[in-house]
């Protein structure tokens, strides 16, 4: 199936908290309120038109994507991101692109941030066992698909309308494939608060078991309502984490002072790991394993049926200039683009052939980077300009612009060009 890319609209500068004033995103997303900024990211609450769905679009700006290192990094994100389909891990839905950011389409999690429940008081051990034990899920389900989350954060952990968990932001996750051959992870990341003693020690680390330490922080947070490590004086916080010192609240039950124990414990050798958990007393009360739905494979496995996404043109096309490709509508009426494995002269010479049956002129233009071709009617009637940018050493882009206003070229377009291209578009 095709892949059209429209131009999106630029959200607007609302303020967080403020409904926005109904941009539409790539005709798709109604913008509502602006929910948070990030380091290099807005995030906004939005409905999909066509099914009325929520979603929250993290909208980043290309600067940031297409400079150096992040465009890696936003890369690693959502290729992670799309690997993991977990009730209770946040679902990419899709990447969009317009001239100047990309958009991630990700799942709604109505309830905000677990941080802002429990900053208004701690949870009791039942209600906490109750977040915890999803949260081992989708880290247990993580770990056994080669990813570790490495920032696990109560502000990582987002709540949906059911007030279940949803665990987001894997953007500092490392996948097994970037272990070093002494099986340890080697880059230095995550808050400060959350980081385990042998990440600070910058030896290496076991991802799971850096996990696992956080998941024990965050326990930590969510019954005692503060947090186990912490200092004004950054240098004393570290010293506190690598000393594992802390100090439970005089009411905490014997059973999960153990538990925690087990899990801040500095020596990641002998640290509970998540398949130990399923043992403990505390933990494992009421413990039931999350069956991951067929369902969501199916899905997973029709939208990676349907070709390329955008997604899919940005990692192909690491050091390649999207300006260029992702242009402004301006007079144009539409815009679609389609990716093809053909080689230009094989889709110029089909150009060609289409507007030489109808009677319509042609000028090839050949130019270093980007090849092409400008077709116009003989009554001014038409004008379609189809250029040709090179993805990969395989792949193209195909784009045809059609200038607005111009009855005979949509029907030309509709009934001639646009099928004869369709026939061009790359099938995996
Ligand atoms: P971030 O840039 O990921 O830190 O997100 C900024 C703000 O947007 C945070 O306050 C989050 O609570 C909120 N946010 C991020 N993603 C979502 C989401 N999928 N659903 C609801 N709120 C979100």
């Amino acid at each position: 199936m095709l892949h059209t890319y429209d131009i999106a609209v630029e959200e607007d500068a609302a303020t967080v908290g403020q409904p926005s004033s109904g941009v539409v995103l790539l005709g798709k997303y109604e913008l509502k309120e602006l929910l948070g900024v990030g380091a290099s990211a807005k995030v906004y609450h939005a409905t999909n038109v066509d099914t009325g769905q929520s979603v929250a679009i993290k909208a980043v700006s290309k600067n940031h994507v297409f400079r150096g290192g992040l465009t890696a990094h936003i890369e690693r994100e959502i290729s992670i991101m799309r690997r993991l389909h977990h009730p209770h891990t946040l679902k990419l839905f899709e990447v969009l692109a317009s001239k100047n950011k990309i958009y991630f389409v990700l799942e709604f999690a109505q309830g905000g941030e677990l941080f802002h429940k429990v900053a208004q008081g701690r949870f009791s051990e039942d209600l906490s066992r109750r977040y915890f034990h999803q949260l081992i899920s989708a880290v247990r389900y993580c770990h056994s698909a080669g990813v570790f989350h490495r920032d696990l954060k109560l502000d990582n952990l987002l709540i949906d309308q059911h007030t279940d968990l949803k665990v987001s932001d894997f953007g500092l996750s490392a996948l097994k494939d970037h272990v070093r051959a002494d099986g340890l992870l080697h880059t230095v990341c995550g808050t400060p608060a959350y980081v385990a003693p042998e990440m600070l020690a910058k030896k290496g680390y076991d991802g799971a078991k850096v996990d696992v330490w956080s998941c024990g922080v965050i326990l930590f947070v969510l019954t005692a309502g503060y947090l186990p490590f912490n200092d004004h004086n950054l240098a004393a916080m570290y010293r506190k984490i690598y000393r594992g010192q802390f100090r439970f609240p005089r009411w905490t039950s014997p059973e999960l002072r153990r538990f925690v124990c087990r899990l801040l414990d500095k020596n990641p050798e002998t640290r509970i790991t998540v398949d130990e958990m399923m043992g403990d007393p505390w933990f494992s009360k009421g413990y039931r394993e999350v069956r991951i739905e067929h369902k969501e494979f199916e899905l997973e496995r029709e939208s990676r049926s349907r070709g390329l996404n955008a997604f899919d043109l940005i990692s192909f096309s690491s050091g390649l200039d999207m300006s260029g490709m992702l242009g402004e509508a301006g007079v144009w009426e539409g815009v679609e683009r389609m990716v093809s494995g053909e080689k230009p002269a094989k889709i110029l010479e089909k150009v060609e052939g289409v507007a030489k049956a109808e009677g319509v002129r042609v000028r090839v233009r050949k130019e270093e980077n980007e090849e092409g071709a400008e077709l116009e009617g003989q009554d001014g009637n038409l004008k379609i300009l189809v250029s040709i940018y090179r993805l990969t050493e395989r792949l193209v882009v195909v784009e045809a612009k059609r200038r607005e206003g111009k009855e005979k070229g949509a029907k030309f377009w509709e009934e001639k060009l646009q099928p004869e291209l369709h026939r061009l578009v790359y099938k995996d």
